[in-house]
């Protein structure tokens, strides 16, 4: 069949790794090839009937959608083949010799070319069209795409090139060819095949039919699009492949949302939620990716949000009995009853997470690690129901040793007489985080303290002040009194100040200021310190530190404004520098000493030292007055 005009072309360096790991396949189960071709043919025929909806043409040839296995024993060969939206030359050159999917280059770029390591690499990444090389030793795909009168086709033997040729016209929809390798005879027999079929791809919506090598024809799927059956009637299993199918996923779905929403609106989502983190999560082009059907038809996934971006990780369909089946793709976005059905969705998701969480810990836990962050960006948008997302979020916590985690709700459990706030620290590390002296009036009288530290943190602090009627605060917030709040021993009680002893802190306080300048905003006497002699606080309202930092970095503002230096009123350096107020001689040595405190407060909080030659000057001073006397 093939003429004159062959063209060789090589495929990019990726490629050629992808392939090398499927020659030397050391997939367990190559069954999955026919998954992954079933499913790509299942889509063409999707996306075909999507465009004829408005171009009726395009469907004009070529019969009812359907995929068909052809079997052929003695040239050793099995044919997958549809009639969908088939490809022209440039996407036969582009589809299936370069991958195009955001992310999938830098991800690709890891393979090391030891097949040992990069197995799980790829096992994440899942292989599609290329795992027919699992089982055969050369593929041939003819294609023609609909509304075209061309047919071309690519064949490889997957050793570094592939051609492209053109070929006599044929009816619209795409064959692919697999010359099975030695060995690889099983997938020549029919009642394997529709096992395999019935398996993997029962869930699909067309017609699967296997055809044998005397001609017997035979449907082996069911059929009917699964989300439409009972979900009684539906197999953990068959959820397992239709996942994989709509996610070109391989790992299990963590969590299943299957239901039918029936009143003012009518529509079904069968929604998953992976177990496995997807490489591209934090990729800046990955967008949320449900599908949109109505009435069975494919409409998009592309054009249209169904789900908010903190939601990304969410794969799946949703099918609308009231969105009209001629809607353009360029107005879905603005569609009001969208926008409905999308808030709806977003409240199933929060509610079966909840669910999830109460029937099991321990697993909502990785689900946590995997997609917390992502969740947590929800909190940062004024639309989005926060309250709701709050209550399905897990932190750290100094109530918790290590990794364990605990929800808001917990922590309001546990709250101490007195106490109206949920008190957090946020930070980059949860270890450094666990020794922040900013805890340490917090750890004494028992309050918990949530330990924050994923990027997001920084960010929704800002704008979520609120939780069941608690107050949400950082523990650096000056206007935090300890005092009325939590329990302490009697013994750890600090002792009462005589009015003197008050008088003398202030007057401290008061030298202090003038010391600092315009460096503090203030100077205060705290009671959020044990071991600690100073640290810095921010008014309420202000930005706090890690925001503005951040925000210095990005250039958004020029510079820091000046903080607070709270005082530990029965810390020894301090009560010491109190007592030499009146003493003219150590006026310098309680400028040394003050600057010397300011330094490592910015220091502890992650902030530069103003004057590094200064610092040292002084800090060396005091080392060697101390090993003098
Ligand atoms: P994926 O399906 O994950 O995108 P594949 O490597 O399996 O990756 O396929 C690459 C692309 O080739 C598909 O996205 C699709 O555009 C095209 N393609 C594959 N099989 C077919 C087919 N049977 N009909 C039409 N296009 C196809």
């Amino acid at each position: 069949m093939t003429s004159k005009n062959e063209e060789k072309l090589k495929f990019s360096a990726e490629i050629s790794k992808v392939l090398q790991l499927m020659i030397h396949s050391l997939y367990t189960n190559k069954d999955i090839f026919i998954r992954e071709l079933v499913s790509n043919a299942s889509d063409a025929c999707d996306k075909l009937r999507y465009e004829s909806l408005t171009r009726t043409e395009l469907k004009q040839e070529g019969g009812e959608y359907k995929i068909g296995i052809t079997i052929n024993k003695e040239k050793r060969i099995i044919t997958i083949a549809d009639n969908g939206i088939g490809m022209g030359r440039d996407e036969l050159i582009n589809n299936l010799g370069t991958i195009a999917k955001s992310g999938t280059q830098e991800f690709l770029s890891m393979l090391t070319g030891d097949s040992k390591k990069d197995m799980p690499l790829i096992g994440q990444f899942g292989v599609g069209f290329y795992s027919s090389f699992m089982v055969a030793d050369k593929v041939t795909v003819q294609s023609t795409k609909a509304g075209q009168k061309d047919t071309w086709q690519w064949e490889s033997k997957a050793d570094g090139e592939f051609t492209i040729t053109q070929l006599e016209p044929a009816t619209r929809g795409t064959a692919i060819t697999m010359y099975l390798k030695e060995g690889e005879d099983q997938y020549l027999d029919k009642f394997r095949l529709r096992h395999i079929v019935q398996t993997y791809s029962d869930h699909i919506s067309f017609p699967i039919e296997i055809t044998d090598d005397e001609g017997n024809t035979e449907k082996v799927n069911t059929g009917s699009a699964l989300w439409m059956r009972q979900k009684s009637e539906i197999t953990p299993e068959q959820y397992k492949e239709f996942y994989h199918h709509v996610a070109h996923a391989v790992d299990e779905p963590w969590l299943t949302i299957h239901n039918k929403a029936e009143g003012t609106l009518e529509y079904t989502n069968l929604l998953f939620v992976p177990s496995m983190k997807p490489f591209d999560l934090y990729h800046p082009d990955r967008k949320p990716r449900v599908k949109l059907y109505v009435k069975r038809v494919f409409i998009t996934e592309e054009n249209v949000e169904l789900v908010p971006r903190y939601l990304r990780f969410v794969r799946g369909i949703i099918d609308s009995e009231d969105l009209p089946l001629n809607i353009s793709r360029e107005t879905l976005q603005n569609n009001p009853l969208l926008a409905k059905i999308k808030d709806m969705v977003v409240k199933r998701v929060l509610l079966e997470l909840k669910r999830k969480a109460e029937a099991d810990n321990e697993s909502y836990n990785t689900f946590w690690k995997n997609f917390g962050p992502v969740l947590k960006e929800g909190l940062c948008e004024a639309t989005s129901p926060r309250q709701a997302i709050l209550e399905v979020c897990r932190f750290h916590s100094t109530h918790h040793d290590g990794d364990a985690l605990t929800s808001m709700d917990d922590y309001i459990s546990r709250m101490k007489e007195g106490q109206d706030t949920i008190f957090y620290l946020t930070g980059d590390r949860l270890e450094t985080l666990r020794l922040s002296p900013q805890l340490e009036g917090f750890t004494k009288r028992g309050i918990e303290v949530l330990l924050l530290c994923d990027h997001v943190d920084d960010f929704w602090v800002n704008v979520l002040t609120d939780y069941k009627g608690k107050k949400i605060k950082s523990v650096t917030r000056a206007d935090i009194d300890l005092e009325q709040m939590g329990d302490i021993k009697d013994e750890e009680k600090p002792e009462e100040k005589t009015p003197e002893q008050e008088a003398s802190m202030q007057s401290l306080c008061a030298r202090i200021r003038e010391i600092l300048g315009d460096s503090v905003k203030d100077v205060r006497v705290t009671s959020k310190l044990t071991g600690s002699a100073v640290c810095l606080a921010v008014e309420e309202g202000a930005m706090d530190f890690r925001l503005e930092r951040f925000l210095i970095e990005q250039k958004q503002i020029n510079t820091a404004s000046a903080k607070i230096l709270e005082i530990n009123p029965d810390h020894i350096i301090i009560r010491s520098l109190a007592g030499k107020l009146l003493d003219q001689g150590s006026a310098r040595d309680i400028e040394d000493a003050t600057w010397l405190l300011f330094d490592q407060a910015r220091i502890l909080e992650g902030e530069q030292v103003a004057d590094p030659a200064a610092f040292t000057r002084r800090l060396q001073g005091f080392v060697e007055k101390s090993l003098a006397a």
